[in-house]
This record gives structure tokens, C-alpha cells and sequence, in this order.
């Protein structure tokens, strides 16, 4: 019997990425894997039924997960997708494992065996498969976007018959995957840019960008190599010196995340307030609560002539490319799950080991065990 991999409509309101693109349902049936498609389940990414060749399509969801020994997803699932999907059945995606933990409590009972993308080791050998990074460079690309359309000025500088016009200057804080992304694209775009992180490896690859690194002498490294939260001495600091700074920036691009808590409220209203009139200020975390506390999530609001944009699910707003990206990270990560056609776990392997929430009935991570890993 071929393994069935099956995927559905995602139902979150902002969703509109897929999880398995044309490109690798024809790599994954090349395996030997047979596909199951819910009708539409990629239209809203670009990829209508007919992409998907001699995959099989059905007219509803529950036909899928009740046959498939594997789900590939996008956002993260509630209780009642576990308890549609099939017992004993594999399913990857965003999880969100720090919210809603019980949901998980039920694919443990139901013996499925759930992957989250966001756990995956940050490892050299797993960067193919790094979800958080092909999409983090998506939200750091569009991010910049957003900005330049809602600026009331242009990015580069011009010189035109009517005089020359100064350009932009941008301020992106966290230079991580989607922070660099965005001073690239603020880059290409002409504006000129600064930027600011808690991890002092980053001024070099902000420099390599062509940006400026503003050096505010907090520093924050973590377990990971990620970013740990700042003391309340540190976050003080900080605010001090990053207020008098954003009275030079026409553009504020925050990006600041630190693993498993909500986002750093880096920028008080009153920082915010120093902007110049005509501002505008993205905040990029804000599906995690945002790192300036005037943010409204989903939101964009005009306050004392400054623009504060609080866009939620980036990634799903460039959905053809992000998903393509997606996809490919879920390929990668299945290689590891397929033995000669069949599908095997071996859970010696570090990235399996590493994501996986659930298995054999249980709930196994620590990040829903509170156990040290
Ligand atoms: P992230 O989304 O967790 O955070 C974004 C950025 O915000 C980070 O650069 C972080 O340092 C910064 N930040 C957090 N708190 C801050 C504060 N108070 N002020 C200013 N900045 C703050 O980060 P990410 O993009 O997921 O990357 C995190 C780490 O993982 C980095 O070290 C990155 O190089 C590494 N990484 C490794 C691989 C790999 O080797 N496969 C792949 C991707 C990322």
C-alpha cells in the first residue's frame, strides 16, 4: 500500500499559503507516495486543481483526513483537525506549541504523530527544511513593502527637473533572517539604513548589507544562539538610547522575537511619539503582540501624524512564493521519513527528535512536558 499524503484547505482566516505545491506533489509521487488534494486547497496561492496532475482530488476535507497516513499543513490546527485526521496519522506544519497545549493532548490520544516546523534544530543540516527562515524572509521582504507603500515619502533619493528629493532613512530593530531581509530589500529600494540587535554577531552581517549597525552597547545572547529577554536595566537602557535615534528616521521596521514568549515591547509610545510627523512605523511582531506598544495587531492607525502598521500573517500575504518555499522546506524534512517508499521514523535522528510533539500516545516535547531538553 503506497503512503497517502493528504492536504486541505487551510480554514484561518488570513491563510492563504499551501502546503504542497505542484512541484513537490509531482517529486513526493515519484516516491512511490500517493497524494490526496482537497479541491482548491492551493487557488488562493496561485496552483488551481488542474496543477496538480494526476494527483487525486476530492470535493471535502474529510475524505482526505480520513485516509491520509500523512497531513501536510500550513497554520497551526485546532482540536477538532486532530480529532478529524485519522488515527496513527503523521502531521506537519506551524503548530504554535506554546499556545493551546492540550490541543496536542488530543493527537497523543488519538496515537498521531505531529511535527512542528517551528521546533526544527537551526542546524547546518537542516536549514532546507528551516520553515521559520524561508518564511521570515518573506515577512522581512514584504515588511519593507508595506512601509515604502504607506510612506508618504519615496525610499530613494531623486533628482528630478522639479530638485532633488533626500532619500528615506530606515531603522530596522532585529537583524535576524527577516530583519536582514528587510534592510536588503530597504536597501534595493535606496533608502539609507540602520539597524539594531541584541546579538552583537549581527553588525557584521548588517554591514555586509551596505547598512549601517547602531551599536546602543545592550547585548542579549541566549541559548541557541537566539536572543534571551533584556533585564529591566538593559530594556531601560535601550529604550534611552533608541529614542533619541528614532527622531532621525522617517521609517521604523521592528522584527525583535525572542523563541516561546511574546514579542519585546522594544518602543514605548513615548519613543514612538519622537518620530518626525510623516513616519511610519511596521512592526513585524506583530503576530506575536508587536515590539511597539502603540501597535494594534491586524491594525493600521494613524497617531499624531505617525502611521503605525501592525500587519498579521506576512508570509501569507506573498502566498505563491512563500509557499513554494514552504513546500519545499516539508519535502526536505519528509526525506527523512521515507524509507525505500515506506514511511519510517527514526527517532534517533536529532531534527526528528527535535520537532516532534507527539508520538506513541504521548506528548513528548518539552516544550508541553516542562521538562528540560
Ligand atoms: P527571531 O525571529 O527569533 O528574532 C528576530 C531578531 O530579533 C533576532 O535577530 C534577535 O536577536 C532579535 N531580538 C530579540 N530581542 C531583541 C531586542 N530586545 N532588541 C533587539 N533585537 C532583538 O530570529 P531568527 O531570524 O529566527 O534567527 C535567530 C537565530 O537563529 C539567529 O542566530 C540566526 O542566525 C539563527 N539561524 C540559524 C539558522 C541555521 O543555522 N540553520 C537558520 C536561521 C537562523
Amino acid at each position: 500500500m503506497s503512503v497517502i499524503v493528504g492536504v486541505v484547505n487551510e480554514t484561518s482566516e488570513l491563510e492563504r499559503r499551501v502546503a504542497l505545491t505542484p512541484e513537490v506533489a509531482a517529486k513526493i509521487r515519484k516516491w512511490g507516495w500517493h497524494v490526496m488534494l482537497e479541491s482548491g486547497a492551493g487557488v488562493a496561492a496561485g496552483f488551481p486543481d488542474s496543477d496538480y496532475g494526476d494527483c487525486e482530488v476530492v470535493d471535502d476535507a474529510h475524505s482526505v483526513l480520513n485516509r491520509a497516513d500523512i497531513v501536510f499543513r500550513v497554520s497551526p490546527p485546532d482540536a477538532a483537525f486532530f480529532k478529524a485526521t485519522k488515527t496513527g496519522a503523521c502531521i506537519i506544519g506551524f503548530m504554535s506549541p506554546f499556545s493551546s497545549p492540550e490541543r496536542f493532548q488530543v493527537a497523543a490520544e488519538r496515537h498521531q504523530v505531529v511535527f512542528a516546523v517551528e521546533l526544527i534544530p537551526r542546524t547546518t543540516r537542516a536549514q532546507a527544511m528551516d520553515a521559520l527562515s524561508s518564511q521570515a524572509a518573506v515577512v522581512g521582504y514584504k515588511g519593507t513593502l508595506i512601509a515604502a507603500g504607506e510612506s508618504p515619502r519615496f525610499f530613494p533619493m531623486l533628482t528630478t527637473a522639479a530638485g532633488t528629493i533626500r532619500p528615506s532613512h530606515v531603522l530596522v530593530i532585529g537583524a535576524g533572517v527577516a530583519g536582514l531581509q528587510a534592510i536588503a530589500t530597504a536597501k534595493r529600494l535606496g533608502a539609507i539604513v540602520t539597524a539594531y540587535d541584541v546579538r552583537p554577531e549581527t553588525a557584521e552581517q548588517v554591514e555586509s548589507l551596505g547598512a549601517k549597525f547602531l551599536d546602543l552597547g545592550v547585548q542579549a545572547v541566549g541559548e541557541g544562539g537566539y536572543a534571551r529577554a533584556l533585564t529591566p536595566e538593559e530594556l531601560a537602557q535601550q529604550r534611552q538610547a533608541l529614542k533619541d535615534f528614532l527622531g532621525k528616521v522617517n521609517v521604523l521596521i521592528t522584527t525583535a522575537a525572542v523563541p516561546g514568549r511574546p514579542a519585546p515591547k522594544i518602543i514605548t509610545a513615548d519613543m514612538a511619539r519622537n518620530m518626525k510627523t510623516g513616519s511610519v512605523i511596521v512592526d513585524l511582531a506583530a503576530d506575536g503582540g508587536g515590539n511597539c506598544e502603540l501597535t494594534e495587531p491586524g491594525k493600521t492607525l494613524e497617531i499624531d501624524g505617525i502611521k503605525v502598521v501592525g500587519p498579521l500573517n506576512v508570509p501569507a500575504t506573498v502566498p505563491m512564493d512563500a509557499s513554494l518555499m514552504y513546500s519545499r522546506n516539508l519535502y526536505n524534512f519528509s526525506t527523512l521519513l521515507n524509507k525505500d517508499g515506506a514511511l519510517d521514523f527514526d527517532w534517533d535522528d536529532e531534527i526528528l527528535a527535535g520537532s516532534v510533539l507527539t508520538r506513541d500516545g504521548q506528548m513528548v516535547h518539552p516544550v508541553l512536558t516542562g521538562e528540560k531538553s
